[in-house]
């Protein structure tokens, strides 16, 4: 019997890499077509009911074993399986969510200079402005025309970029601060250069106007009733000689929200309890509105999986899994974690205590007795976790959707899997952590 505690790297053990892989590259595809919530919450409709998960309709009453989904205004989904205890026996949820860092368009983005066309945009998000320049971008989203078509420009073979200035003129740039040197309102993208000799003015935008009206129908005034983002344009890749790595854009928090769904997909019979997989939208934001956590749409979702039941009493006697990603320990950048209490790319999902800035500020803190019921349930199913926080004591902080759960009284834990360069365009993960966290998501859920 050892008195330590320790965490291992999965990949020492090699008859796990067939398995391994293949759970990673499940996940890749997905990552290759999902680069907004719109586009996670579709592909997961779509896989779900090939599960045979039905919509989730007022009035319609579960049995035990039912599986259901139910989409929040196409950014959120929520999706369960009916278990054999009733609801007042407690819920067990998993939350995560679906947006990602990104550069939005404003509602009137389109303007003319020195014959290009630009985009106007304002960044989502936690973001290093200045990663987000020189590379390629794509247009994913929708655009609701006058007369109420919807157009999904999700799939389109644009490329956008953002320039920057070349060094040779750039003395004065270097000078800057990291903050300072790409301002948000010099993110703006090109759209266009051929001009339209017909035109009066504008003749660049003028011609890019034409272009979408001929194509999607689409004329200027479309996109104050859309929501169009541009994200960056690289399929997944596995990196480095031994593939055991991959990078890609949205790691944050789609890696969480994929091994939830996945667990779920993965249950055949009847849970004890009912289990519920929430993913959600707006966390890089706060959380709120219509499709954030905050939003009383998991009331709704509740409401109706139990009508006859106090959702009072329900919550009270749930669980929650908050599903995040957290901060891996990078040997590049030592300093701002602190080595005994982070999470290692290959060691597992990371169960987190507590998050929050300074002083523990604007976190849930978990109760001992919560952290006990988790890592016992990890340790009986043989699931390999690990634990860690986000960063040293004053080194910066954040968030997650675990307080929006705690604030409801439902006793919730941050869990997820750590990542490297976490909100940038390219974010690097372990495939080791997305296979075990799919089997510990297994454990809590069936
Ligand atoms: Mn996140
Ligand atoms: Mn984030």
């Amino acid at each position: 019997m050892s008195l330590f505690y320790e965490s291992k790297n999965i990949y020492e053990n090699k008859q796990e890499l067939p398995a391994i892989f293949e759970a990673a590259a499940g996940y890749m595809d997905f990552m290759k077509h999902c680069k907004t919530e719109r586009s996670c919450t579709a592909y997961f409709k779509k896989k779900a009911e090939e599960h045979g998960f039905l919509p989730l309709e007022k009035g319609k009453r579960l049995q035990a074993g039912d599986k259901f989904y139910i989409i929040n205004r196409g950014r959120a989904i929520y999706l369960g399986i009916k278990g054999k205890l009733p609801e007042s026996e407690g819920i067990h949820i998993a939350a995560a969510h679906i947006d990602s860092p990104r550069i939005d368009l404003k509602p009137c983005p389109l303007y003319e200079s020195e014959e290009l066309a630009l985009l106007k945009t304002h960044y989502y998000g936690g973001i290093k402005k200045y990663q987000w320049t020189t590379i390629p971008l794509a247009l994913e989203g929708i655009v609701i025309l006058e007369d109420g078509t919807t157009v999904d420009l999700s799939g389109n073979d644009y490329t956008f970029c953002i320039s920057e200035l070349l060094i040779h003129l750039s003395r004065k740039e270097m000078e800057k601060t990291a903050s300072k040197v790409i301002e948000g309102e010099n993110l703006r993208v090109i759209a266009g250069h051929i001009p339209d000799m017909e035109a009066d003015k504008d003749k660049v935008k003028s011609a890019v106007l034409t272009l979408l009206h001929e194509k999607y129908g689409i004329k200027e005034k479309d996109f104050i009733s859309a929501e169009l983002s541009l994200v960056p344009k690289f399929d997944p890749a596995e990196l480095g000689f031994d593939k055991s790595l991959i990078a890609a854009y949205g790691h944050d928090d789609r890696i969480c929200a994929y091994t939830a769904f996945e667990a779920l997909m993965q249950i055949e019979d009847a849970p004890e309890h009912t289990a519920l997989v929430a993913l959600v939208d707006k966390e890089e934001t706060g959380s709120q509105g219509v499709s954030g956590m905050q939003s009383e749409f998991l009331e709704l979702v509740v409401s109706r999986i139990a009508p006859e039941e106090s959702i009072l009493e329900i919550f009270n006697a749930s669980k929650c899994l908050s599903a995040d990603v957290n901060a891996a320990f990078d040997p590049l950048y030592p300093a701002p974690t602190e080595k005994q209490n982070c999470c290692r790319l290959s060691h597992g999902p990371c169960i987190t205590k507590y998050t929050g800035a300074g002083g523990k500020s604007g976190t849930s803190d978990a109760t001992a007795e919560t952290m006990h019921y988790f890592t016992k349930l990890f340790d009986e199913n043989g699931i390999r976790w690990q634990t860690g926080l986000l960063g040293a004591v004053d080194a910066g902080g954040g968030g997650t959707v675990a307080k929006f759960m705690g604030n409801r009284n439902i006793d919730t834990v941050d869990i997820g899997i750590g990542l490297l360069s976490m909100h940038a365009p390219l974010e690097i993960a372990s495939k080791a952590d997305i296979y075990e966290t799919i089997r510990a998501f297994a454990s809590f859920l069936k």
